[in-house]
C-alpha cells in the first residue's frame, strides 16, 4: 500500500512516520505527476490558505481534486479545510469534495489549542486522546456524510463520506495509531 502525504506546508512528517509505523510505504507529494500510483493521500494540518496558495503555485489543485474524487483522501485540520465544500465566506482554493460546511478557527483566539478525550466508535471503545490547534469545525453534514465524532458540546469534529474522512484535530501529534488504522483500512477496502 502506498500512501501519499501532501507536503507543502505543515505537519506532513508526522503523518508519514505514523504511517511508516504501520508497514505502509509513504511518499511526500509535491508535484503532480507524484500521485500518480498512490493508493490514499493525507492532506495535513498546517495553514489551509498557504496550502491552497501553495497547490496552486504547482499547478496541483485539479491533480489533487482528480485523485480525491475518486480515492481515499484524509484531511486533518487545514487539511479537512481544504476538502470542504463550504467554508462560509472566506475566499482560498478549496477542492471542495467533502459535503461540509467547515468553519475555520471555530474556537476563537482564548482557545487556541487544547486536547480533549474523543469518542470516536468507530475505532474502538477508548476515547481517543485528540490535540486541536486553530482549529476549525464541521458546521453541517450534508448528504451521505457519516459523523464520527463530535465534542461534549455537540460539536462536530470527524467526518466521513465514503472514501472521504476528515478530522479537525492532529491525530499524527499522538502515539496512538488507531486514525491511521482506520485511514489504512478504508484504502485496503478500496483496493
Ligand atoms: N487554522 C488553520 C487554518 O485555518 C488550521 C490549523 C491547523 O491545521 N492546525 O487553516
Amino acid at each position: 500500500m502506498k500512501i501519499g502525504v501532501l507536503a507543502l506546508q505543515g505537519a506532513f512528517i508526522e503523518h508519514q512516520k505514523m504511517l511508516q509505523t504501520l508497514g505502509a510505504e509513504t511518499v511526500q507529494v509535491r508535484l503532480p505527476e507524484q500521485l500518480d500510483d498512490l493508493d490514499g493521500l493525507i492532506i495535513p494540518g498546517g495553514e489551509s490558505t498557504t496550502i491552497g496558495k501553495l497547490a496552486t503555485e504547482y499547478g496541483l489543485v485539479e491533480p489533487l481534486r482528480r485523485f480525491a474524487s475518486a480515492k481515499p483522501t484524509w484531511g486533518t485540520c487545514a487539511g479537512m479545510i481544504f476538502l470542504a465544500k463550504d467554508i462560509g465566506v472566506d475566499r482560498q482554493p478549496l477542492l471542495g469534495l467533502m459535503d461540509v460546511k467547515v468553519n475555520r478557527n471555530a474556537f476563537g483566539r482564548q482557545i487556541d489549542s487544547f486536547e480533549a478525550d474523543l469518542p470516536i466508535p468507530a475505532i474502538g471503545d477508548e476515547p481517543f486522546h485528540a490535540v486541536f490547534i486553530r482549529a476549525p469545525i464541521i458546521a453541517e453534514t450534508n448528504g451521505d456524510v457519516d459523523i464520527l465524532a463530535s465534542l461534549s458540546d455537540g460539536r462536530i469534529v470527524a467526518a466521513q463520506q465514503g472514501h472521504l474522512l476528515a478530522t479537525a484535530f492532529h491525530p499524527e501529534l499522538t502515539d496512538d495509531t488507531r486514525l491511521h488504522a482506520y485511514f489504512l483500512d478504508m484504502v485496503a477496502e478500496r483496493e
